[in-house]
C-alpha cells in the first residue's frame, strides 16, 4: 500500500497526529450505496489491524479521530472537487463512514484520506444517473462466499481488473467459523476461533480486507452489499441459531455481527446504522431508464426454517409434505411484511426497463434426493418459503414488471434459471430469470449427485459446481449478458480467468439464453 503525500490537507486537521505504531489505512478504502448525487467513502483505522486487545480495536485507543477527506474529478488527484473531515469513532472501531451529497451525477470520482502525516490510496467512487437521465450500459460484477480458509481471492482480482461500475456482494463475504479439517484449506482464520463476539468479527473482517485483492477491488470497484447467513452463524434465521441458543443470547451475538458488518462496509449511517440486533440493509439503486437494482435482506426478518427440531442441528435440511407440512404455511416469511411491502411498491413503481433483485440464496425450486432416496427441498434457501415465493413471482407477473432477473449466491455453484408461477409445469411462463454466481473460494456441493437432480428440475437451464469465480452482468437496453467467469484453482493465488459460460436475456423475453 503506497503512502502517498497530501500536501493540502496534512496542516489542517491533527497537525501533529503520527502514527508510529503502523500504517492506520492498513484496511484499505471502500465506496459504496451511490446516489445520484454522492456516495459513502469508507476506511477504519487500524495501525495494528488484528490486535488481540479487545479494548484497542486495530491497535487504537482513545477519543474519536477526525480523518480528512478529498475527492477528485480524475484519478491523479489534482482536480480537488472537495475537501472535509469525518470522523473515526472509538464505538465503531474506528471506521469513517463519510456521507458525500452534492456532488455531479452519472460520473466517477476519486478519493483519499489523510490523517496527519499519513494517507491513504486513492480510490475511485461513481455517483448515480440523475433521475431521468441516461446511461447506455451498465456492468455489474456479482460475487458470494468467500471462504479465507479454503482459497485465495485470485477471483476477487480478476473483478477488480474488469473495472466493473459496481461490485455486488451477496453475502458469505466472512465465514465465521474455522475449518478443521486438513487438505480442505490453504490458509487460516488468524484467531482459530469461531466468531461470536464483536472483537473477533471486527478481527474477522480486518483479516479478510487485509488480503490484497480483495482490498484494490474495494479501492478500485464500488461497492453494494447484502450478507447471507455466515456473516453471522451458519444457517441462522432471524433470533434463531442453528444451534438452538437462547435467542435473546443469539441476538446479542447478531448484534455484534451486524455491528462490525457495517463497521467494515460503505454503508450509509443515515440509513444503515445498526441499533442492537437490527440493521436496516435493503436498499434500491437507480440507473434511471436502463435499470433498476434491489439489495434484499434475506436473513433478519425471515421465519425460522421449517421443521427445524432435527435431533441435533438446526437451520436447513431437505424436507417435502409429508415430512413436513410447516413448510407450506403461508405466513411464513423469507423478507419480513416490512421489506415484502417496500420491495413491491418499489417494483410497482420502476420505470427502469430491466429490473435486478439481488439476493443471498437461490429462488428456483430445486428438488433434492436426500441420502435415503427421499425427495425434498432444502429449507434454507426460498425451496423453504414457498409461499413467499410464490407472492413474489405472482406480484411480478401481475404488475409486469419489466425484465425481472433475479441474482443469488450461497450455493457454491453456478445455475441459470426459469422463475417459474408453478415450477409443476415446465411448459409454463417464466416469469423471471435466475443467475447464481459460484463461490469466490468456498467449497462446492458434490457435482455428480447435482447433476442427477437436473432431470427433476427442467426450469434449470445451467448447472457447474466444480469452479471456483464470479459472475458479471453487462446490461444494455436491448439485452443483458452474464458470464459465468471462472478461475482455474483456488488453492493458487496468481489463477488465471476464463469465461465459463454466457447468457443472454433479450428484452422482453425472460429466460437464460445460451450466447
Ligand atoms: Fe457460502
Ligand atoms: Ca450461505
Amino acid at each position: 500500500m503506497g503512502l502517498v503525500a497530501a500536501p493540502a490537507l496534512v496542516g489542517c486537521v491533527n497537525p501533529g497526529r503520527r502514527w508510529p505504531d503502523g500504517e492506520p489505512f492498513s484496511l484499505g478504502v471502500a465506496s459504496g450505496s451511490p446516489s445520484a448525487d454522492g456516495f459513502v467513502l469508507w476506511t477504519r483505522l487500524a495501525p495494528v489491524p488484528l490486535s488481540a486487545d479487545p479494548a484497542a480495536p486495530g491497535g487504537m485507543t482513545g477519543p474519536a479521530v477526525p480523518v480528512a477527506y478529498e475527492i477528485a474529478a480524475d484519478p491523479a488527484m489534482r482536480q480537488i472537487e472537495r475537501r472535509g473531515t469525518a470522523v473515526a469513532e472509538p464505538a465503531f472501531a474506528y471506521s469513517v463512514h463519510a456521507e458525500i451529497a452534492g456532488l455531479a451525477p452519472g460520473r466517477p470520482y476519486w478519493y483519499r484520506f489523510t490523517s496527519g502525516d499519513a494517507a491513504s490510496r486513492v480510490g475511485r467512487a461513481m455517483t448515480l444517473p440523475a433521475p431521468g437521465g441516461g446511461v447506455d450500459r451498465l456492468r455489474l460484477a456479482v460475487a458470494s462466499c468467500a471462504n479465507y480458509e479454503q482459497g485465495y481471492f485470485a477471483a476477487y482480482r480478476h473483478m477488480a481488473d474488469e473495472a466493473p461500475d459496481l461490485a455486488v456482494f451477496l453475502g458469505d463475504y466472512i465465514y465465521e467459523y474455522v475449518d478443521k479439517r486438513s487438505g480442505a484449506t490453504v490458509r487460516r482464520h488468524s484467531d482459530g476461533v469461531e466468531t461470536a463476539t464483536l472483537p473477533t468479527y471486527r478481527n474477522r473482517y480486518a483479516q479478510y480486507r487485509l488480503d490484497p485483492d480483495l482490498q484494490r477491488l474495494h479501492a478500485e470497484v464500488p461497492a453494494l452489499v447484502t450478507w447471507d447467513d455466515h456473516e453471522v452463524q451458519n444457517d441462522y434465521a432471524d433470533r434463531w441459531s442453528q444451534t438452538f441458543d437462547d435467542p435473546t443470547r443469539f441476538l446479542q451475538r447478531r448484534a455484534a455481527a451486524y455491528q462490525a458488518y457495517y463497521e467494515h462496509m460503505p454503508l450509509r449511517p443515515s440509513r444503515s446504522l445498526p441499533a442492537g440486533p437490527t440493521m436496516r440493509l435493503y436498499d434500491r439503486f437507480s440507473f434511471g431508464p436502463l435499470a433498476e437494482l434491489t439489495l434484499l435482506d434475506g436473513r433478519q426478518y425471515r421465519s425460522r426454517q421449517a421443521c427445524y427440531r432435527k435431533p441435533d442441528k438446526g437451520g436447513g435440511h431437505l424436507e417435502n409434505d409429508a415430512t413436513c407440512a410447516e413448510r407450506r404455511d403461508p405466513a411464513r416469511t423469507m423478507l419480513g411484511r416490512a421489506q415484502e411491502d417496500w420491495l413491491y411498491d418499489g417494483l410497482a413503481a420502476s420505470r427502469a426497463r430491466w429490473n435486478v433483485i439481488a439476493q443471498d440464496v437461490m429462488m428456483a425450486r430445486l428438488i433434492q434426493r436426500g441420502a435415503d432416496g427421499m425427495l425434498g427441498q432444502w429449507t434454507d434457501s426460498w425451496g423453504g418459503y414457498p409461499a413467499n415465493r410464490d407472492r413474489l413471482l405472482r406480484h411480478i407477473r401481475d404488475t409486469r414488471v419489466a425484465n425481472p432477473v433475479v441474482l443469488s449466491g450461497d450455493i457454491h455453484s453456478y445455475w441459470a434459471n426459469d422463475l417459474k408461477q408453478n415450477f409443476d409445469d415446465p411448459r409454463g411462463a417464466t416469469v423471471a430469470t435466475e443467475f447464481i454466481a459460484t463461490s469466490i473460494s468456498a467449497l462446492p456441493p458434490p457435482y455428480d449427485a447435482f447433476v442427477e437432480l437436473l432431470p427433476l428440475n427442467p426450469h434449470v437451464r445451467y448447472f457447474e459446481s466444480r469452479l471456483r469465480g464470479y459472475m458479471t452482468v453487462d446490461i444494455a437496453a436491448k439485452r443483458m449478458t452474464t458470464r459465468f467467469r471462472a478461475i482455474s484453482d483456488p488453492k493458487d493465488p496468481k489463477a488465471p480467468i476464463s469465461t465459463l459460460k454466457s447468457f443472454v436475456v433479450e428484452d422482453g423475453r425472460p429466460g437464460a439464453a445460451p450466447a
